[in-house]
């Protein structure tokens, strides 16, 4: 069996999760459509995921010259790193990135710039390795509302801010179903609990927004999906649940931003204060009290949640 089986997922819909191999395993996903003979990839995970996106076409018989479409959520490069270095091996595809993120694709310097920023050299290099640029050429730039096709099926391309100003979700109607990206927040497959799944919000640097982020989210809801392939990580079900939840955690965290906003030592108090809640919130939901492996499975998110919700009272 080729290793790269074990880092699929297959859900209904055509639609695969490949395990970016992003930080440790389940935690980013891109996902591989397949419609009618053709394919499209919604994130692509960083450059050093490519190889495990070549890895699942060929596992499943599909030609590289078959993948219509790269849709990048937004260009963050846990989702966007990649696309460059996956778009040249793909001769028949288009890069689809919001009108606001395009050019950093163009031209990564900025990115990887403000990437070094938020993680130190190097561990941005352990990450992200070599940002590939992506001709403008090959770029399609959806305004909010744009409908592109892959094989018999419609996708439209949605913008949704309070993640990011360069994000955009994909909504399959005929399917009832979105690609949200980060807009849907975080939920860890290492969290559910008898199938029930968890969820949270990523506040990542620079653009966190909390009425936006909770706006987008209605605004997904609107669509009446059965279901939510996010980022981080694939399939969730049970939408109602998590959208109350996911916009009530929004909120909690601009509180708690607005509570520390002025305090001497408003770094450390977030971060704790922001642990302490995750932790409340995962003993409503029934996981395991074992802060250790709490900690290793949230502090990176509280970190670049911290660092964002700093970046948002500072702009505020
Ligand atoms: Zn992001």
């Amino acid at each position: 069996m080729p290793e790269v089986l074990s880092k699929l997922t297959e859900f209904r819909a055509g639609i695969t999760a490949i395990d970016a191999d992003y930080v440790r395993p389940r935690l980013a996903a891109s996902h591989l459509v397949v419609d009618g003979g053709r394919a499209a990839f919604v994130d692509t995970g960083t450059a050093l995921s490519v190889p495990n996106l070549l890895a699942a076409l060929a596992a499943k018989d599909i030609d590289p010259a078959d993948v219509d479409w790269v849709l990048a959520t937004h260009v963050h490069l846990d989702h966007a790193g990649g696309a460059g270095a996956l778009m040249q091996h793909l001769p028949n595809a288009r890069c689809a990135v919001h009108p606001r993120g395009a050019r950093h694709l163009a031209e990564p310097s900025k990115l990887i710039a403000g990437s070094i920023t938020v993680y130190g050299e190097e561990r941005y290099r352990a990450l992200y390795g070599e940002i590939v640029p992506i001709p403008e050429s090959r770029m399609f730039v959806p305004e909010d509302g744009a409908r592109v096709m892959l094989g018999s099926r419609e996708f439209e391309l949605i913008h949704t801010p309070g993640h990011a100003l360069h994000h955009y979700c994909i909504v399959d109607q005929a399917h009832a179903l979105i690609f949200s990206g980060d807009t849907f927040g975080i939920s860890y497959r290492d969290f559910d609990v008898d199938g029930r799944a968890f969820i949270m919000p990523t506040t990542t640097p620079v653009h966190f927004d909390p009425e936006a982020l909770c706006d987008s989210v209605d605004r997904l809801m609107s669509y009446h999906p059965q279901a939510i392939y996010l980022t981080h990580y694939a399939e969730v079900r049970d939408l109602q649940r998590l959208a109350a939840e996911m916009k009530e955690r929004v909120r909690a965290f601009a509180e708690l931003g607005r509570r520390y906003a002025s305090a001497p030592d408003r770094a450390s108090k977030l971060r704790h204060g922001m642990f302490a809640q995750l932790g409340g919130w995962l003993d409503a939901h029934g996981f395991p009290r074992d802060d250790a492996e709490r900690h290793r499975l949230l502090d990176d998110d509280v970190e670049l949640n911290c660092q964002g919700i700093e970046v948002w009272l500072d702009r505020k």
